[in-house]
């Protein structure tokens, strides 16, 4: 097989051709490549068991810096358990897991759109409707994640939530946007993102590296032997879903404005900001912006867990129904 000159050649994975590095992580690489069986294009993500390799920690987040060989083997094994199950259009698919002596290998459905966070840098901020139409599907995920698996995913935001354009053929052109077109979509070739360009097809929730399951589907109990289980780690592993509702929070913030609700050079002033959930809607920014879209915001960005939005309550929102209601009428 001829491999691009600058890319590694990995024992193990000789079924696929790497094509191009798409992601660069402190403790994984993340590669575009095609299976060389059927042809399709995937990416994978190829993570070290050894030592890490982290050339220079001074720029990582101390919490980065103290994770170990052992926590991130574990991390892995814990990404591909819960990744094995989950199967849900707006969740990236681990179709295949393999391991060699050095690496581990996770083969996810490649997204060509790349990273919700690039979108927002290239656009510099949404329009209302395409903010609902991206954080809806994110939803969309978290939902079936919460309720139907018990996990919690916990590294949400736009680096983690990617985009899978839908590919444009003169025949197909109409029916590009809100279908679950599912064929054809390794083709190479021209893509769009949803509608005139200017929107995003579908994004899909990726890197469950830091997800935990909580929740037993099963009894609808926390995890664990309820009879020992403390008071505070009851409540704690009952309010854990609201991590992924406060991230919905400051993703949907991001989208509308183009920053983050929450900021600071120093790491101590930023976490003095966010335990006191001090933010605001700065003007002239946020001035256009509806009254809806700001209320629905304030209840996600709520400091305390049994305050915020759960996932039903996110759906029930005015201004999530509103874009429903369009859809509706449209189709
Ligand atoms: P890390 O734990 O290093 O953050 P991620 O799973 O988030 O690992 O992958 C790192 C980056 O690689 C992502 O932010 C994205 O840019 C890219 N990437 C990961 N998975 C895919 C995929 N399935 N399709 C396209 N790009 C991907
Ligand atoms: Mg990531």
């Amino acid at each position: 097989v001829c491999k691009k000159p600058g890319l590694p050649i990995y024992e193990g994975l000789e079924r696929f051709e790497l094509l191009e590095k798409i992601g660069d992580g402190a403790f994984s690489n993340v590669f575009k490549a095609r299976d060389l069986q059927t042809g399709k294009l995937v990416a994978i993500k190829v993570a070290q068991k050894q030592e890490l390799n982290v050339k220079d920690s001074s720029h990582l987040h101390p919490s980065l810096k103290k994770r170990t060989k052992a926590t991130e083997r574990a991390n892995i094994l814990k990404e591909v358990q819960i990744m094995r199950c989950v199967d849900h259009p707006n969740i990236v698919k681990l179709v295949h897991f393999s391991e060699s002596n050095d690496y581990y290998y996770l083969v996810l459905e490649l997204c060509q759109g790349g990273e919700l966070f690039h979108q927002i840098v290239k656009l510099t901020y949404f329009s209302e409707d395409l903010a609902r139409h991206v954080i809806s599907q994110v939803a969309d995920g978290v939902r079936y994640l919460h309720e139907e698996c018990g996990v919690v995913h916990r590294d949400i935001k736009p680096e983690n939530i990617l985009i899978d354009p839908i590919p444009i053929r003169p025949s197909k052109q109409k029916k590009m946007i809100y279908l679950d077109d599912e064929e054809d979509k390794e083709d190479e070739g021209e893509f769009v993102h949803g509608i005139g360009g200017g929107g995003i097809g579908k994004v899909k929730l990726a890197d469950f590296g830091l997800s935990k399951i909580v929740w037993e589907t099963k009894t609808k109990t926390p995890c664990g032997t309820l009879s020992y289980t403390a008071p505070e780690m009851m409540m704690d592993q009952h309010y854990s879903k609201s991590v992924d509702m406060w991230a919905l929070g400051c993703v949907l913030y991001t989208m509308l404005c183009g920053f983050p609700p929450f900021y600071d050079e120093s790491i101590r002033a930023l976490q003095q900001k966010v335990v006191k959930g001090e933010y605001t809607f700065l003007s002239p920014w946020w001035d256009p912006i509806s009254s809806s879209a700001k209320d629905l915001v304030s209840h996600l960005l709520c400091v305390d867990p049994k305050e915020r939005y759960t996932i039903d309550e996110f759906f029930a929102h005015s201004w999530i129904q509103q874009g429903m209601k369009e859809i509706d009428t449209t189709t």
